[in-house]
């Protein structure tokens, strides 16, 4: 079963880059993520959720991972370094051929699920010590976790002081809903088992300060001005979201003279 599905994305992989180019040959739009142009992006979902222009027919990159990217690119000098701690969760393909080629030794993958990972890792209980890693990329992740304050408070705690995240999640309304709070469209949720644990809103920006991250948050406005390049990159959408970064404050010396931690100070 392995081997069939090892060969099945090894086909898929191989089918995008030597038809995709051609058979979606044209100007109009550009993906950041592979450099290429194609006549169009991709649809993307099912049912009412369907939504046109999202994926990259090359590397396969949907609207919030081309946003991640130009943040990346933007920042690259400042936040990755080789050999850093750095965590990508449920990592994406192209994006994990970045950050391995950025940071090389310290470069982690880790998925409750998938098995093409180095590291089977449940978020909301993360075998790390406190304070080793030196960032963590977690992309649309926490709307599939039961208990979501936990693994952002699993993200505080493996962080060092200074540490940096990138923790973006599907928004759908101006408050989070969770799937079971009473009176709410539970019955939507029974009905799709496929359905997030919650619909995140706006108010998830107060969930990271909360567990005591420093955040800043970019709309795609934020990250490029220019209309007409969004339109071509394919993040103008609603659908795009936001890029939630967030920082651990830095340790006052006062709080921790050393600078050390071990693994005894795990919560
Ligand atoms: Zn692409």
């Amino acid at each position: 079963m392995q081997l069939f599905k090892a060969l099945e994305v090894g086909f898929r992989r191989w089918r995008n880059q030597l038809i995709s180019p051609i058979k979606y040959r044209g100007e109009a739009v550009h993906c950041p993520v592979c450099d290429h142009s194609f006549s169009h992006f991709l649809p993307a979902g099912s049912g009412e959720r369907k939504r046109p222009g999202a994926v990259c027919p090359l590397c396969r990159s949907r609207e919030r991972d081309r946003l991640s990217w130009l943040f990346l690119q933007e920042r690259e000098n400042d936040l990755l370094e080789k050999h850093m701690q750095f965590l990508h969760v449920a990592p994406e393909p192209r994006l994990s051929e970045f950050f391995f080629n950025a940071i090389g030794e310290g470069y982690i993958t880790a998925d409750l699920m998938r098995k093409d990972v180095m590291v089977r890792l449940d978020v909301q209980d993360m075998l790390y010590p406190n304070e080793t890693m030196d960032a963590i990329y977690c992309n649309h992740v926490f709307q599939d976790v039961p208990d979501d304050r936990k693994a952002i408070a699993e993200c505080f705690r493996v962080l060092r002081p200074g540490g940096w995240a990138v923790v973006n999640v599907p928004l759908f309304a101006e408050s989070t809903m969770e799937a079971n709070t009473p009176g709410n469209v539970r019955s939507a949720w029974d009905k799709r088992p496929d359905e997030h644990v919650r619909n995140y809103g706006l108010d998830y920006q107060q969930r990271l300060e909360d567990a005591g991250f420093e955040t800043e948050v970019f709309s795609p406005e934020d990250l490029e001005p220019d209309r007409q390049k969004r339109e071509r990159f394919g993040i103008d959408g609603p659908r795009t979201g936001f890029l939630h970064f967030v920082r651990k404050p830095a340790a006052s010396n006062e709080d921790n003279p050393s600078g050390d931690s071990s693994p005894e100070d795990r919560a």
